[in-house]
């Protein structure tokens, strides 16, 4: 039997190609948390667990999601059968509440690993990929309208993306219809325009802006109020044709399942790391399906490696209606993957495995290091 003989991680920070303007906080630059698990046959498997905005996204933090690793889950796995992905994600669930973000780096590791012992990519565990590459939106959050529109107008000349989502919310509820009417009538029937209020807006804020922005010719609005408010999510998705999504409201299957119970949605935005791992977000996905809704490939911005994982889930869902944001790398001024992700006619490309089908570039893990003691090198399996 293979066990697993050590976990170590370790943190990235990387600049952002440019700001990235949410409603709740400016992104400079991206944290990612890697873990590195080995296998007592020699064989390994590398996860990610990333957020956004430090802690004023979510309740997990870059720092907290590497310390719950190392202190709580971690000690519980060592020693433990390497092939037994469920054991471990049981024991994980029992040990550590919450931290669903520390639970997928680990998670995703585990996979790779069965994975690349298997010789198989990770959608083959999960019944094997049906797609061999997936439509990806781009966010444009520059922050202003002009930068916006020609960053639009050259990913749809460049036929990378013609689908936008905007980062609204943090300006006053008329000028952010305004500026994302702009965006729609610069780039016309050639794109699809979404927004995401991050829960930035009131019940009050959402009447006005989701009648505006239907007006406008958006089609999707993400999140427009506090996750809590589902009663309001209820009446806003009930109210009008634009589609309501939720992102932030699900976390894992049991949100999923009081999102739907509440008629709270038109749309999951499923994300590996907020479900809490690939196993649990197929769980988010099963629900949504069941429930007839819509369902999009979310991303927390993250590099290469989760992105990867996500897309050898995604790539097995028989229909993501709404497509995927999985650009997390592409907002990076460097790829951590020595094998970057393809992106182009306006879609991401599957990875061929085995495992989640990455594979690390020393040097960049090396630059990009934030803790200089340990030996990066190490991680990136060099
Ligand atoms: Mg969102």
């Amino acid at each position: 039997m293979t066990k697993i003989d050590q976990i170590e991680t370790l943190i990235l920070d990387i600049p952002t190609i440019r700001g990235h303007v949410l409603s709740m906080a400016t992104m400079r630059t991206q944290t990612a948390v890697l873990v590195r698990v080995k296998f007592s046959d020699g064989s390994e498997g590398i996860g990610e667990g990333t957020t956004i905005g430090g802690l004023s996204y979510g309740p997990e933090s870059p720092e907290g999601i590497q310390s719950a690793i190392e202190t709580y889950i971690a000690p519980g796995l060592l020693g433990r059968n390497s092939d037994d992905v469920n054991g471990a994600i049981q024991l994980i669930d029992k040990l550590v509440k919450g931290n669903r973000i520390a639970k997928t780096a680990v998670e995703i590791a585990l996979w790779d690993g069965l994975g690349k012992r298997l010789g198989v990519p990770v959608s083959q565990l999960f019944g094997g990929a049906v797609h061999e590459r997936l439509p990806v939106a781009w966010t444009l959050a520059s922050g202003n309208s002009e930068t916006d529109i020609a960053e639009a107008q050259q990913m749809i000349e460049t036929r990378r993306h013609n689908v936008f989502k905007l980062k609204i919310g943090k300006r006053a509820v008329r000028d952010d219809v305004a500026h994302v009417a702009r965006i729609k009538e610069a780039v016309g029937d050639a794109a699809s325009v979404r927004v995401d209020i991050n829960t930035a807006w009131s019940l009050q804020d959402a009447r006005w802006g989701l009648r505006g922005l239907q007006e406008a010719g958006c089609e999707l609005v993400e999140q427009p109020v506090p996750a809590r408010y589902r009663r309001a999510m209820a009446e806003l998705t009930r109210s009008y044709e634009i589609a309501v999504m939720a992102d932030e409201a699900l976390n894992g299957p049991e949100d999923a399942l009081e999102v739907v119970t509440a008629q709270a949605a038109d749309v999951f935005a499923v994300k590996i790391g907020q479900s809490g791992g690939l196993k649990r977000a197929s769980e988010v996905i099963a629900i949504g399906q069941a429930a007839g809704l819509g369902l999009y490939g979310g991303t927390m911005l993250e590099t290469g490696l989760s992105t990867v994982a996500a897309l050898q889930l995604f790539s097995t869902v028989d229909d993501l209606a709404w497509g995927t944001e999985l650009f997390g790398p592409l907002l990076l001024t460097e790829d951590i993957l020595a094998n970057p992700i393809v992106y182009r006619d306006f879609c991401v490309e599957i990875p061929h495995g085995p495992g989640i089908g990455a594979t690390l570039d020393p040097d960049k893990i090396d630059f990009f290091r934030r803790d200089g003691r340990r030996s990066m090198k190490a991680v990136a399996g060099e």
